[in-house]
């Protein structure tokens, strides 16, 4: 076995208890061949009787000679070398976005693992590829459509589908096989029908032009550089208000009061931060909404904050995907986005705690390494 590569299960040993005991328990991980080598070793030394065996299994003439500085066959052992001081880690990234605030703020040891240590590569999945696709169908879609109109109804629905077979072709070779993809494309033609009724809906209460799709956002805060890209920016053609919305293909809050907690409580940077490169580029962003496209069986309503000097209490009552935030709020989140880059660049961050929340890991790309992951009930029967 290579010196250094002993040296570091040696190292190891040090925290896991006897090495030989933690590689014959497998509690250190060694390829077989090593594994069965080692053992033997160890089984091998530990029948010899005394030092004269030894000497003769290792070819010296006696033990003694090895400890006669005088001897030229002799040698020392090293000392041990002393550890590193322990020093903070600072987040390397030249930029910084919402989603690894968001990171941040699900799961400190996430954000550790993917901008610090970029461990793995997340191979992605058919979900995450469902999102892609349509996110690119809409785009196109938007482009050609840049101003809702219920007298071209028709010809917006077979043009979406058309885009959306299109586009889920483009990235066939990312599904894992072609039923995943056929199956796939067949939830997005529902979802994608669904989206057209309420798009319809919206120019009918209130005409409005696509002025943006995936658009990049970037926005300096205090020094610390941000980049995103905004899925869709609409201008209400009587108001002149700007909506931003952001598609989204997972789960999301089910509420507009459930998103705006998620806000006030520092877990999402995204659409405060959107709202603030647009404004800074002087749009009047009255509306931040998510758009949910996840479910084909759910109609496409989206969960849409209306941006306000006070915000209004929480409903008890009407429509629970529409509500308000104040703009306090959006400067409350915008102050703690500066803060955690603060913190992240600051070098003196030396622990990144696992979260608490079970749900955090549900599809984490490092929960199959991550020892502290809280114990999820559900999984009692599946560990
Ligand atoms: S598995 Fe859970 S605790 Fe571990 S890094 Fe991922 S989200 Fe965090």
């Amino acid at each position: 076995m290579p010196h250094d590569v002993a040296a570091a299960y040696a190292t190891v040993a040090a925290r896991v208890g006897p090495l030989l005991d933690a590689i014959a328990h497998e509690r250190l991980a060694l390829p077989a061949p090593a594994r069965d080598a080692v053992l033997l070793f160890a089984r091998r030394v530990g029948s010899l009787g005394d030092e004269s065996e030894i000497a003769t299994l290792f070819e010296l003439d006696t033990l003694a000679d090895i400890a006669d500085e005088e001897d030229p066959r002799a040698f020392d052992l090293a000392a041990p070398a002393s550890p590193d001081t322990r020093s903070g880690v600072r987040a390397r990234q030249s930029h910084f976005s919402a989603s690894a605030l968001n990171a941040y703020a699900e799961c400190a040891r996430k954000w550790f693992y993917r901008y610090v240590c970029s461990a793995v590569e997340d191979a992605g999945s058919s979900a995450s590829t469902y999102g892609t696709a349509f996110h690119a169908a809409l785009e196109d879609f938007h482009a050609e459509f840049p101003q809702p109109d219920p007298t071209h109804e028709t010809q917006m629905r077979t043009r979406l589908s058309g885009y959306v077979n299109w586009s889920f072709e483009r990235f066939r070779a990312d599904f894992g096989t072609a039923v995943e993809l056929e199956l796939q494309k067949r939830r997005a033609q529902r979802t994608a029908v669904r989206y057209i009724d309420w798009l319809l809906a919206e120019a009918r209460r209130a005409p409005f032009t696509v002025i943006g799709r995936e658009i990049a956002a970037d926005l300096d805060l205090d020094g610390f550089a941000f980049i995103g890209y905004i899925d869709r920016l609409d201008r209400d053609d009587r108001t002149g208000a700007v909506s931003i919305y952001d598609y989204k293909t997972g789960s999301i809050a089910t509420s507009a009061a459930e998103y705006r907690d998620k806000v006030r409580e520092f877990r999402d940077f995204q659409l405060p931060f959107y709202y603030w490169a647009r404004t800074a580029l002087g749009d009047r962003v009255t509306r931040l909404a998510l758009i949910p496209l996840k479910d084909a069986l759910l109609d496409v309503q989206p969960v849409s904050l209306e941006v306000v000097p006070v915000a209004a209490p929480e409903r008890l009552r009407g429509e629970p995907t529409t509500g308000t935030i104040a703009v306090a709020d959006l400067e409350r989140a915008r102050a703690r986005m500066i803060e955690i880059c603060r913190d992240l660049t600051s070098g003196a961050l030396q622990q990144f705690p696992a979260t608490s929340d079970p749900s955090a890991c549900t599809y984490c790309a490092y929960a199959n390494a991550c020892i502290d992951r809280p114990h999820d009930d559900r999984e009692r029967f599946g560990r």
